[in-house]
């Protein structure tokens, strides 16, 4: 799966990197960015599935695979 984040809805909830503490990391505020480049590792996806559902603002967007 792939995966991008809107930082401009992000609003430092954290909860997506208690999810998937590998792909999403959080500033000193609690503002979350990507590690990596939004590609997600099958062994990822449970956790960033989580992630994506839990986010109150719904920051976090799944990328169809034809873009
Ligand atoms: S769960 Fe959503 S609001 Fe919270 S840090 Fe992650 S992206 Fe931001």
């Amino acid at each position: 799966m792939r995966i991008k984040l809107d930082r401009t809805l992000c609003d430092g909830f954290g909860t997506c990197a208690l999810h998937a503490p590998e792909v999403f990391s959080l500033d000193d505020w609690g503002y979350a960015s990507l590690t990596g480049d939004g590609n997600i590792a099958p062994e990822q996806e449970a956790g960033v599935r989580r992630a994506l559902l839990d986010c109150p603002v719904h920051a976090i967007i799944e990328l169809s695979e034809r873009g």
